[in-house]
């Protein structure tokens, strides 16, 4: 009889689904898969962003908290409101940690606040638009902002209010009042129910941002090597690491997708001469259109990890092909790796060897796997919450994609050029010459070729499965968020929450990496974890003779 600890992935897939009801553990089997090495891996599929098996206590969230906590919340001078009952608004308020900067003391920055219709059983009964159009009244009364957002909760698409049209007559409304004080006004169908996951949120966010704002301001700004950073939210200050080392690069940032943004980068992303995509799975909508429209390439990057931010920097620095910046991008290399190489040789010894497994969001899961072996940690098991199929094997499985009922009602936008500003950024011959030289272009290769051989890539993870992997494999670490954090760490292994770092962070660029390294050593080398077991359990009652 093998013991716990020596049983193959296989036999702990087999372990963990035998306890379902048949049908479950059919739709589980589909998305729980064994790394079988790199060519068997080339033509198993996983199944991902399906519907949620009900009562499985997922990790999963909606599509409002996609669209507005995601992509809309780290974004300081636009007035989020949240049109719906009290609950949505409140339990999103501050509460992913998104940083920013206002710069001025006198620049808007509403990302303290919390709006919300907080409507009540009146408003559903007689609906809702009426109290949104006085909330907008006063948003703008009070603050005289840039913009305002409307995002609809799970209520609001039942009883049929129109948050569009009140959007646009409140638009015109209030532009015609002030002239010289234009406030755009959009409105996100971002109800909770859409989808199956916060996945559906992302992409009506990407939709409508570029089709009321991006694009709005067309005038190129100061500055050499303009980029766009697409997908990266400033979570612990992710974005401040890497607007430094870009600026120590000589790299400009155009816009930010959306992390320490403002409204106006939204509206010039257009003008940028190149995109860098982090987070894969929240932002390649925007990625795609702005190419489609104005001939802006994309590639994939990765800020997390000392080795994979030199990569990303070599890999913007050829793309511009221009000798000063190349050799400006190595001199900051060598110059910051000075740290992070001192670093490692103090930790790395106390960390090398140990595991690691990360079930988080829909891009933290693969790209933190960088920092756990840089670390000289394995990771051997990792999965998403509400990533595609692409994510996992890469966007050459995107034709093969079949959308079934429960996301067909996610609109897909048809962009075509802009006559007036198309523009490629490279000629057909740079393309190629880059491409002969390694560069992929609109290419994601997915988290399962970076992984290794005998791991378990899980989908939609649930709370059983991760206690049972824990008795199972015992990690010396887990990454996932909140709601697993106290459950986990009352099996006795520590869990380090990717979503809010723990109030820790930054965690992106070099610095990030310094920091994550400190942190990986001191949670999984923490003496807490051997006192969990009581003495007198672990030993047996000490006896004694009474001697007379
Ligand atoms: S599922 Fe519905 S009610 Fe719950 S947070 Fe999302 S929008 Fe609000």
């Amino acid at each position: 009889m093998p013991t716990k600890k020596a049983m193959t992935p296989a036999e702990v897939k087999e372990e963990i689904l035998k306890r379902y009801p048949t049908k479950v553990a059919r739709k589980r089997d589909k998305q729980f898969l064994v790394h079988e090495g790199p060519e068997a891996m080339q033509t198993k599929d996983i199944q991902a962003n399906v519907r949620t098996i009900p009562g499985i206590i997922t990790q999963r969230g909606c599509t409002y908290a996609g669209c507005k906590g995601v992509i809309l919340g780290p974004t300081r001078d636009i007035v989020n409101i949240t049109h719906g009952p009290i609950g949505c608004g409140f339990y999103s308020w501050l509460t992913r940690r998104n940083q920013t900067d206002a710069s001025a003391p006198d620049a808007a920055n509403y990302m303290t606040y919390c709006f919300s219709t907080d409507m009540t059983e009146h408003d559903i009964v007689f609906g809702g638009m009426n109290k949104l159009r006085q909330a907008v009244q006063e948003a703008y009364d009070l603050f005289k902002p840039r913009a305002i957002a409307i995002f609809s909760t799970c209520p609001v698409g039942l009883i049929g209010d129109d948050v569009h049209a009140v959007a646009r007559e409140m638009k015109e409304k209030l532009n015609a009042i002030d002239p010289n004080h234009k406030v755009n006004i959009f409105a996100f169908s971002c109800e909770g129910y859409k989808g199956v996951s916060q996945s559906a949120g992302h992409h009506i966010a990407n939709n409508q941002i570029f089709t009321h704002v991006v694009g709005e301001e067309m005038k190129r700004p100061e500055g050499k090597y303009l980029i766009n950073m697409l997908g990266e939210y400033n979570i612990g200050g992710d974005a401040f690491e890497i607007e430094r080392i870009l600026d120590k690069c000589g790299i400009t940032l155009n816009s930010s997708f959306s992390g320490n943004s403002t409204y106006e980068q939204f509206a010039r992303a257009g003008v940028a001469d190149l995109n860098c995509v982090m987070c894969h799975r929240s932002i390649n909508y925007v990625a795609d259109m702005m190419e489609t429209k104005w001939g802006i390439p994309w590639i994939k990057v990765n800020f997390i990890g000392a080795k994979s931010t030199a990569k990303s920097l070599r890999k913007i620095a050829q793309y511009f092909g221009d000798k000063q910046l190349i050799d400006r991008v190595e001199e900051v290399i060598a110059e910051e790796m000075k740290n992070v190489d001192a670093t490692l040789a103090d930790v790395k010894p106390r960390t090398t060897g140990k595991t690691a497994m990360l079930f988080v969001g829909g891009s933290r899961a693969h790209h933190y796997q960088d920092l756990f072996k840089e670390l000289g940690m394995r990771s051997i098991g990792a999965g998403y919450e509400f990533a595609h199929r692409d994510d996992y094997e890469g966007r050459r499985v995107i034709p093969d994609i079949k959308v079934d009922a429960d996301s067909r009602n996610i609109e897909e936008l048809h962009i075509e050029q802009d006559p007036a500003n198309y523009n490629p950024r490279k000629t057909d011959e740079e393309l190629k010459q880059l491409e002969a030289a390694g560069f992929e272009f609109k290419e994601y290769a997915g988290l399962i070729p970076d992984m290794d051989k005998d791991t378990l890539i899980i989908d939609d993870i649930n709370s059983w499965e991760t206690e049972k992997l824990i008795e199972i494999m015992k990690p010396d670490i887990f990454c996932a968020g909140i709601k697993e954090k106290y459950a986990v760490e009352k099996l006795g292994v520590p869990l380090k929450q990717l979503h809010n770092y723990d109030m820790g962070g930054p965690y992106a660029g070099f610095k990030g990496a310094v920091n994550y390294y400190l942190e990986i050593d001191r949670l999984v080398n923490s003496k807490i974890w051997s006192y969990l077991e009581a003495p007198w359990d672990k030993e047996p009652e000490l006896s004694a003779t009474y001697v007379g």
